[in-house]
Formats: structure tokens, C-alpha cells, sequence
């Protein structure tokens, strides 16, 4: 989280909009807090540039809540889809998708790389006869992030949990995009979804209302009482990168902190990436240190000096630096100075 979206919050917490009033003690059906909902989704159309061809959607549990959200709303039991495994999250919407009952056919798989790559632009197609190509344009865990958006032939489906807001985007290639909000949109257990109008109202039966698109557009996202606090966040946050100068600002300073760590960590003999440059994340940095029994050393002395969660995921080890959206510039180059110092000691 932005600090100044967190000072806002904090100096509007017990009075907002004059209310004497939280926001999350309002009601959810009163006027200041649908125009505090309906003031959230403008300004996310504004700021990715979404047309009125798609809804936006904002609903409770997460990226994983999507999982399964997805398939109910966009296929019936039995039917085709393609999805690219480029890492864990990918490999858990497939699991889910084939749960749900469909062909889940993975049309490029990265797993032989040690997920350190993505497939290449025109290197894979969608399956004949699937609704659609499932992807993750940026993997969490592995730090691999796709530099284009695939041209698949069928409605792209793309979980953009942790990308969404680091860079602009052109949403009229997708069917559907969906995003956890904790990266980078506020607090967890919100997912944003932007899907294509032509796309909704074909839930398959059997789909939980709060899960069903065409319910929840027709009630703006209000079917029952929605996650208020993290709408407001939402709003807030989105204000905070149109005062920036929006996503092509906020890809200008992305790709520079990220050119920064990633070109320190190739010239350092001390630190290695393992992933393909054209596929190096802009959020997700992993790096490994050339003596992995300083791992533990390396963690506790860097949350010493100010540097906290560079544990990378428990699953893969090493080293991972999360700089989403909030992490300015300067945090950055704290890091790389800690690094250059710890090489120095230990290297
Ligand atoms: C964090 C993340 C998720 C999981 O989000 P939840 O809100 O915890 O369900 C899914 N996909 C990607 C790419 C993520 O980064």
C-alpha cells in the first residue's frame, strides 16, 4: 500500500465525508457509499482505459475464488479450454478448471525450464473447440512475466493479480482479466474482474449468485453487503496513480527499478537470476546468492536494515524482492546498497 493512500485512510478513519462515521459503518446501500463504489469503477475505466463493452466486477475471494469462477460462468461440464502453465499459479487454475468438470488441454508448458521462461509470442495456439486460453501474465513465485499479450484466436482469460496497474494495457485483447487486489489494489480477499459483456450470462447451473457474472453486473457488484473497506482502498489507490500520471507513469518507474536490481544482480558474481531476460518480471524479482547456506543470514540481516518478506516462496527458496507499485524507487536502491554490502562481507 501507497503510504499516502494509508495516511488518507488513516486521516479519514473515524470521519468519513463527514459522516462521523467509518466507512465501513456505513451503510452499503446509502448514497455516499454507491458513489464511493461507482466512483472506484470510473476511475478504474479511466485509468486502464476499459470500454463500455465490459463489465467490471468486484467480488469477494480472491484470485482463487476466480479459479473456479471463471469456468462456472464461461463453460459447462465436459467443454474444452487451453491454458499456458508458466508456474504455480498457472498449475492451480488448471487444477481447479479440470475440478469443474473440463478438458483442460495446456497448450505451452514452461515446466521443463524450471518455470524460468515464457513461450514466445506465436509459439502456441489455442486447442481446436476451446471457449478459451487461460494465462498468467506474470507468475508470483517464479518472477517470469510475459512481455506481450498472446494472440490466441479465442477469448483470452488472464490472471493479472500480480501485474494489473504496473503498466498500461490494452484490454480490448482479453476476454476476461482478473485480478486478487492484495498486490497491487488494496487489501487481500477482493478480486477485480473485467469480462467482456458478450461473455456474461451464460453461468452454468448450479454457480453461486455472489460468483455470477451477469448477477453481480446486474446488481453492480451489490448482490449482498460487498467488501466496503476494500472498494474505498480501491478508490483511493486508483487516485493515487491518475495524481502519478497513471500506467504509463507508473511502467516508466516499474521498468526502472526493475532494470536496476535485475543489472546490479548480473554484474554482482555474489547474486544470479535465473529467468530469460525477455521474460524477467517488473514486480517479482528472484535472485539466488552464490553460497545458499547464507540464506537465513541474508534474510535476517536484510529485515535488520528495514528490508522486509525477501524470503522467496517456500516452495522454490532463494531470494525474492516483491516491488509492486508501492515500493518507490529509493527502496530499491536501499536494497541493491544492502546487497552490494552483504556481497562484500560474505562474497
Ligand atoms: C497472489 C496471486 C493469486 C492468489 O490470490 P488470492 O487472492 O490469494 O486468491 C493468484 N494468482 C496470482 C498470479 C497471484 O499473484
Amino acid at each position: 500500500m501507497p503510504i499516502e493512500v494509508l495516511e488518507r485512510a488513516q486521516s479519514e478513519l473515524t470521519d468519513w465525508r463527514g459522516s462521523g462515521m467509518s466507512v465501513m459503518e456505513v451503510s452499503h446501500r446509502g448514497k455516499d457509499f454507491v458513489a464511493c463504489a461507482a466512483d472506484a469503477e470510473t476511475r478504474l475505466r479511466r485509468v486502464m482505459g476499459i470500454s463500455d463493452d465490459y463489465a467490471v466486477l468486484f467480488i469477494q475471494g480472491g484470485a482463487t475464488g476466480q479459479f473456479a469462477a471463471v469456468p462456472m460462468n464461461l463453460t459447462l461440464p465436459g467443454d474444452r479450454i487451453s491454458l499456458v502453465n508458466t508456474g504455480q499459479w498457472s498449475t492451480k487454475a488448471k487444477k481447479e478448471a479440470a475440478a469443474l468438470g473440463l478438458d483442460v488441454q495446456v497448450v505451452a508448458d514452461e515446466a521443463a525450464s524450471r518455470y524460468t521462461t515464457t513461450p514466445g509470442p506465436g509459439s502456441f495456439a489455442a486447442a481446436e473447440g476451446s471457449q478459451y486460453l487461460h494465462y498468467t501474465p506474470n507468475e508470483t513465485i517464479g518472477g517470469v512475466e510475459f512481455g506481450y499479450v498472446p494472440d490466441v484466436g479465442v477469448p483470452l482469460v488472464a490472471d493479472a493479480s500480480s501485474t494489473i496497474l504496473s503498466r498500461p494495457i490494452d484490454v480490448d485483447r482479453f476476454g476476461l482479466i482478473y485480478a486478487g487486489t492484495q498486490k497491487n489494489m488494496g487489501p487481500a480477499g477482493m478480486a477485480v474482474v473485467i469480462v467482456r459483456r458478450d461473455l456474461i450470462g451464460r453461468a452454468r447451473p448450479g454457480t453461486p449468485s455472489i460468483f455470477d457474472y451477469a448477477k453481480m453486473a446486474d446488481s453492480d457488484s451489490m448482490l449482498n453487503t460487498p467488501p466496503t473497506f476494500s472498494i474505498y482502498l480501491l478508490g483511493l489507490i486508483l487516485d493515487w496513480v491518475e495524481n502519478l500520471g497513471g500506467l504509463e507513469a507508473m511502467g516508466t518507474v516499474n521498468k526502472d527499478k526493475s532494470d536496476a536490481l535485475y543489472q546490479f544482480i548480473d554484474r554482482s558474481p555474489f547474486y544470479s537470476n535465473p529467468v530469460a531476460p525477455t521474460a524477467r518480471s517488473w514486480m517479482n524479482v528472484t535472485f539466488l546468492l552464490a553460497r545458499p547456506e547464507l540464506d537465513k543470514q541474508f534474510v535476517t540481516e536484510a529485515a535488520d536494515a528495514g528490508l522486509a518478506n525477501l524470503a522467496g516462496h517456500r516452495s522454490v527458496g532463494g531470494m525474492r524482492a516483491s516491488i509492486y507499485n508501492a515500493m518507490p524507487i529509493e527502496g530499491v536502491l536501499t536494497l541493491i546498497d544492502f546487497m552490494d554490502d552483504f556481497a562484500a562481507r560474505h562474497g
